[in-house]
């Protein structure tokens, strides 16, 4: 193989988006690999060929952003259904707002209760506030004490030790912070200025950004060493790169259970979280909130948390924790040695991005490569 100007792996959002900004901005030609069949890495998403409904193939995902920039870059490569992300908790036997807001408080407290700690919560942190549970729990108040360990055990606890395999206690706070208690009426789960959902699909988005007379696009291609480019990006997970030298970065799996039900509603909100611990899913989501697609029948998943292993599974969440940074690290500087290859995205950075912020990191890489020529 001859060298390629730009050899970028991984046909995700991080590779896709340097991908076309290197083909428009640089005027050069690119080669896009990934080891799956598909494009679009975990936002891959299809239409179920029974019910005509659109599903996550991993998992739901939501795109929002306040970045006008990354909105008006995606946005040149679908239009948008609107759609504004709710998700319920069952809690107590209910179904309540995510993040827990003042309308959860008043689902799940007698109202006495449910109006005194409203009240020392607008006080104490104000109206139109979010504030972390671990913020929440150091609160010097008896009923912001309370009121911080219920949700801390019915919301956080078990859901966290489900998806990640650790508890609370043993995770980067950065993971709890993305999902406040959010002092308001709101009961969408992201505040974000743009959101909304791809209308022709996620992976018609990819097709369309990779659509490039400039980018070559081959799947069911692994990174091979012999492979010769003048620059590499690499969105797979940084050990893989220097063959686990320092050991595997530890990574969440998930197994999606795919249920179709005989009947066109099965739950009143997109997601629902938190079932009691008698079940080991963690969420369930219904897909056809998405999009709107009507049938008579309807499409859910399950998901049950595994962790990662080399060539069984997928990598899905990277583990923040203590000693998982401290080896992630490592990588990093050596990763920091190699002149001409860069790292980026969920795996290659080992950040829990949401997809705005793998395209804000993206951005910032390719911005560095033109400045740079
Ligand atoms: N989380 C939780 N309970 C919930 C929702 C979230 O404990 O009902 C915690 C959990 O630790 C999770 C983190 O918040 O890892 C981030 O949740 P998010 O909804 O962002 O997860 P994603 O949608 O990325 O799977």
């Amino acid at each position: 193989m001859a060298a390629v100007k730009n050899l970028v792996v991984g046909a995700g959002l991080s590779g896709s988006v340097v991908a076309r900004k290197i083909v428009e901005e640089l005027d050069e030609s690119v080669v896009v690999i990934d080891s799956r069949n598909h494009i679009g890495g975990n936002s891959y998403d299809y239409r179920d060929d029974v019910t005509g409904i659109v599903v996550h193939k991993y998992g739901p995902h939501i795109f929002h952003t306040n970045n006008k920039e990354v909105w008006d870059f995606i946005s040149r490569f679908t239009k948008w259904r609107p759609y504004q992300h709710k998700v319920h908790g069952f809690v107590d036997g209910q179904f309540v707002p995510i993040p827990f807001n003042l309308n959860s408080l008043r689902m799940v407290f007698p109202r006495v209760l449910a109006d005194k700690i409203e009240n020392k919560l607008l006080d104490k942190i104000g109206f139109n506030k979010k504030v972390s549970i671990l913020e929440l729990r150091k609160v010097n108040d008896k009923d912001l004490e309370f009121l911080a360990q219920y949700i801390y055990e019915k919301i956080f606890l078990e859901y966290t030790i489900k998806q990640l395999g650790l508890s609370p206690n043993e995770i980067d706070s950065s993971v709890f912070g993305r999902v406040p208690i959010y002092i308001s009426r709101d009961d969408r789960y992201f505040q974000d200025k743009y959101q909304g959902i791809p209308l022709n699909t996620y992976t018609e988005m990819f097709r369309k950004m990779l659509e490039h007379p400039d980018i070559k696009v081959e799947l069911k291609t692994p990174f091979d060493k012999a492979m010769k480019y003048e620059r590499l990006f690499w969105t797979g997970s940084v050990d893989e790169f220097f063959d686990y030298t320092f050991g595997v970065l530890p990574y969440r799996s998930v197994v999606f259970d795919f249920l179709t039900f005989n009947q066109e509603k099965f739950q009143a909100v997109a997601s629902v979280n938190n079932y009691p611990t008698n079940y080991d899913f963690t969420r369930m989501t219904e897909y056809k909130h998405f999009l709107a697609d009507w049938s008579d029948k309807t499409i859910v998943s399950c998901e049950y948390p595994i962790d990662f292993s080399i060539g069984k599974n997928d990598r899905i969440y990277p583990i923040a924790n203590n000693d998982n940074i401290a080896l992630c690290e490592k990588y990093i500087d050596l990763a920091k040695r190699l002149p001409n290859v860069y790292f980026f995205g969920r795996l290659g950075d080992y950040k829990y991005y949401d997809m705005d912020e793998a395209a804000e990191r993206a951005f910032e890489v390719f911005k560095k490569i033109k400045e740079g020529r």
